[in-house]
């Protein structure tokens, strides 16, 4: 299989490939589109058994990352890079520097963050080679944590779609989360404050047991999550929550919350909505992240501070989009996820287009 012959490539702009011998460094950087800015989307470092699984998700990854920033309104592209290797073995300062050199390589067309396996000290390496760094702490204009931000936009978004298909507040309502990490916990603590009544899981029995204590949660095993009867699913832990298996268990009528690829296949979207349940399209109710980094590159391009007015200005404005996703798809008789797709595809064209008028 050739890159343009996977059924992955997407017309991406570009894919590079960099290898470096002294520090054993592999990695792909794919920049999907670059309509509505430079391309932006974190660093995975990951075990790939092959190169070819690691093109596979670079491909796919820095796709989604288009899709997610034009909804969420940023000037900013996808991309998406990914390094081939153990993070808990295989790191080092020098790979990581050798990282930053290939970003630098890219020429600015690539912002790069972090994701799986990389944090904010590694990036700190890359850093002393390119300025196409975000996601890093202690400068003016660091924008820290995305996750808390998050949890604020799916917070909103469930709210929204509370209202929306229940009729009523969020006070008394029954919300089931899956996976109190990061983005999980946070959001568990918004909604406990607004009156709702939470079930929780999580593999990590000692997360669990610290949200619980906080919130008064009931904690669920792992798999009996899909049993739970509730009004509200929020997956907000690995993706492929809602596939052909768990589907049939479920009972609540709205499934939004903060994970990637909720969906194990698109096909689902359609029996979601064909079922009568309201799905909140994952990379449009979790674009809070990407909003607090876009805040970060903003800054760092201005030579500003970090200003978090303007990232609750794009958040405002990310509800208003989900509204429209919603909207649309009772109008047009069409799963969320579809329209989500459509608009995000629109809205990158748009700025192809904005850019071949110039
Ligand atoms: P995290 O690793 O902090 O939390 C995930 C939690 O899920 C962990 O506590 C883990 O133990 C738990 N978990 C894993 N498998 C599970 C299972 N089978 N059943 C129950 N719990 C399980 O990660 P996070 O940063 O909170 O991100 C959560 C999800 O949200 C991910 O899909 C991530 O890609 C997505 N996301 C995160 C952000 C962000 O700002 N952190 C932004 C956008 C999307």
């Amino acid at each position: 299989m050739t890159l343009f012959d996977s059924p992955d490539f997407d017309g991406h702009e570009a894919v590079h490939a960099f290898a470096d011998e002294a520090t054993g460094l592999r990695c792909i950087i794919a920049v999907h589109s670059t309509s509505r800015g430079p391309a932006a989307g974190g660093c995975r470092m990951w075990p790939f058994p092959t190169s070819a699984d690691a093109l596979q998700d670079a491909l796919r990854l820095s796709r989604a990352m288009s899709y997610k920033n034009a909804m969420a309104d940023l000037d900013l592209g996808g991309g998406k890079a990914v390094i081939i290797g153990d993070s808990r073995t295989q790191k080092s300062p020098a790979l990581f520097e050798a990282f930053g050199r290939a970003v630098e390589a890219v020429g600015g067309a690539y912002w790069t963050a972090e994701d799986v396996g990389v944090s904010p000290a590694d990036l700190m390496h890359a850093r002393r080679h390119t300025r196409f760094v975000a996601g890093l702490e202690g400068h003016a204009a660091a924008s820290g944590d995305p996750s808390p931000v998050t949890a604020e936009g799916v917070f909103r978004g469930i709210s929204l779609c509370v209202r929306r298909a229940l009729d009523r507040d969020l006070s008394g309502v029954t919300v089931a989360i899956q996976g109190v990490g990061h983005v999980g916990a946070y959001l568990a603590q918004k909604l406990s404050a607004a009156g709702a009544r939470l079930v929780i899981t999580d593999v990590n029995r000692e997360v669990l047991a610290q949200v619980a204590a906080q919130t008064g949660a009931m904690i669920v095993a792992p798999d009996e999550i899909f049993d739970v009867e509730a009004d509200v699913f929020a997956p907000c832990a690995l993706g492929g929550a809602i596939s052909a298996e768990t589907l049939p268990r479920l009972r609540p009528r709205i499934i939004a919350g903060g994970a990637n690829n909720q969906l194990a296949d698109p096909i689902i979207g359609q029996t979601l909505f064909d079922l009568g349940l309201l799905y909140a399209p994952d990379y449009v109710i979790n674009g809070g992240g990407i909003i607090n980094v876009a805040g970060e590159i903003r800054a760092l391009d201005a030579g500003q501070a970090f200003d978090p007015a303007w990232v609750e200005g794009k958040l405002s404005r990310l509800m208003i989009t989900l509204e429209e996703v919603l909207d649309r798809s009772i109008a047009e008789r069409r799963p969320t996820h579809e329209v989500a797709g459509e608009m995000a595809r629109e809205r990158i064209a748009r700025g192809r287009s904005a850019l071949a008028a110039q």
